[in-house]
């Protein structure tokens, strides 16, 4: 059960080989003897989980369930989730129990009946590829206890990875899904911008953040993703589009596709193991019948810089509402209302956030608007172009997630640009707000996982999951567990 898919435990649930309670405790048994050591879990919360699962029970029992009722899962402790702590990782969110319900937790939970399991760890305020930035203290690699699960869905990655839950939710601004997926053998998947309400999900760069799913298979993901995108009028910049069933092409053929190569994808950067992997992977693909077209993406070079200007000018502003007067962290002492400010976010956040802060206040100054930020958007346009140029001869895009394997705990915490360089094959993809997925692929000599992603053109997530499925129908990387059992 622990690693079981979600239509096994849809189907043992339908069944009555198992209720949806003992599959609640199975997985709270786990966390409480794990947890520990793994750090992938800030919030639990066991009368909660088994009130949900009792209610859920119930559902299945009255005939009304969903196809994922009953079935636990983790939210990345960036979604609100009503009578929940919900810190975002930040001392200055430490004791804040949300109010309300995240769209996707409503979704979810409440209307697909799901059962959240707890809140999993991630880098502070999602800032971040290692989970080393959390205020509540890095999370460990189960298949390297020595090593980064990647971020900032860290927590979410480790939690699926260790056989704490089937499923996890994450947000994805410059890599934050698909990354750790890739550094924990996972399949992960950041939809097109808009298909996922932001309503209710802690803000970091407004206008590339976006939420997904982090599972073992492609199926999985599908069927979650189906249950949580859809259009909010909560959300300004929700799509108004009819719900997707993410799961219809699974089993559709797969004569004549179309893979795109960016040659920027092949070129130096990359870990030759990594690169191995990958070429194997579309070896596969070759031999399953897809053609290949190598293209060109001029602009990708541009992309960290332009991340780095945009993302941080949007966290100032977003991040500018935690002043210690109505909620979060306020200093014990101070003299004035001024002072109040100062300490309060001095004290509540930590390093990272603090750079973010001060790099987007820079940019968007008078003085340096016109040099930066205006540049940076300028670059989005490129990138953006650049990728509707490729999407032109082929169907999909193809290459590594991530430059490397995980890395040690430590290792680039005191370089930021070796850190922001993790994410240089993600980010573009969020610059132009395409959908995308990373799936394993294989092992490097160490044994740790490695990432293959798979980018689509816009709204095309079910035909990109449908392709990922196609891969592990063909192989059984997404099937090694780490050997992280008590
Ligand atoms: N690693 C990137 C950053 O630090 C992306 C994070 C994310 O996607 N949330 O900003």
């Amino acid at each position: 059960m622990i690693y079981a898919s979600l239509s096994t435990l849809r189907a043992a649930l339908a069944a009555k080989k198992i209720s949806s309670v003992e599959l609640a405790r199975l997985f709270l048994d786990r966390i409480a003897r794990m947890n520990a050591r793994i750090n992938a879990f800030i919030t639990v919360d066991e009368e909660k989980t088994l009130a949900a699962a009792t209610e859920a029970d119930a559902r299945l029992a009255a005939g009304n369930a969903s196809p994922l009722t009953g079935i636990p899962l983790a939210q990345k402790d960036i979604f609100c989730a009503q009578g929940w702590r919900t810190t975002c990782a930040s001392r200055m969110l430490e004791n804040f129990i949300a109010p309300y319900d995240a769209t996707v937790v409503t979704k979810l939970e409440r209307e697909a009946g799901m059962v959240s399991l707890g809140k999993t760890n991630m880098d502070e305020f999602a800032m971040g590829s290692s989970n080393e930035t959390s205020y509540f203290g890095a999370v460990k690699n189960p298949w390297d206890e020595a090593r980064v699960p990647g971020g900032s869905s860290g927590g979410s990655a480790a939690a699926v990875a260790a056989g704490l839950t089937p499923v996890a939710t994450g947000t994805d601004t410059g890599g934050s899904i698909r990354q750790p997926a890739a550094l924990c053998g996972l399949t992960g998947v950041k939809p097109t911008y808009g298909i996922v309400s932001r309503y209710g999900m802690i803000a970091f760069a407004s206008s590339l953040d976006q939420g997904g799913v982090i599972g073992r298979t492609a199926e999985d993901c599908a069927l979650v993703l189906s249950a949580m995108a859809g259009f909010d009028e909560k959300d300004s910049t929700s799509l108004e589009r009819p719900a997707e069933d993410y799961s219809r092409l699974m089993d559709a053929p797969f004569a004549g596709l179309t893979i795109g190569l960016p040659k920027e994808f092949f070129s130096e950067g990359c870990d030759a193991e990594v690169m191995t992997a990958v070429q194997a992977a579309l070896a596969e693909y070759q031999k399953l019948g897809a053609k290949t077209v190598e293209v060109t993406l001029p602009n990708m070079r541009l992309s960290v810089p332009a991340y780095y200007v945009i993302a941080p000018a949007e966290a100032s502003s977003n991040l500018s509402r935690f002043d210690g007067v109505r909620y979060g962290y306020r200093a014990p002492e101070y003299a004035n209302l001024t002072e109040m400010y100062e300490k309060s976010r001095a004290q509540g956040f930590g390093a990272e956030v603090k750079r973010r802060i001060l790099i987007g206040t820079y940019v968007l100054s008078h003085g340096y608007y016109d040099a930066y930020y205006l540049q940076a958007q300028r670059a989005r346009r490129l990138i953006a172009n650049d990728f509707a140029e490729a999407f032109k001869r082929c169907d999909v895009l193809l290459g590594p997630t991530s430059p490397g394997t995980a890395f040690a705990l430590g290792e680039k915490r005191a370089d930021p640009v070796e850190m922001y360089l993790s994410d240089i094959y993600t980010i573009a993809v969020n610059l132009a707000g395409l959908p995308a997925l990373s799936l394993p692929c294989g092992f490097d000599a160490k044994g740790l996982p490695i990432g293959l992603q798979l980018i689509g053109n816009y709204f095309d997530e079910a035909r990109v999951l449908a392709i990922a499925h196609v891969f592990q129908r063909a192989t059984d990387w997404h099937t090694r567990h780490p050997a992280c059992n008590l």
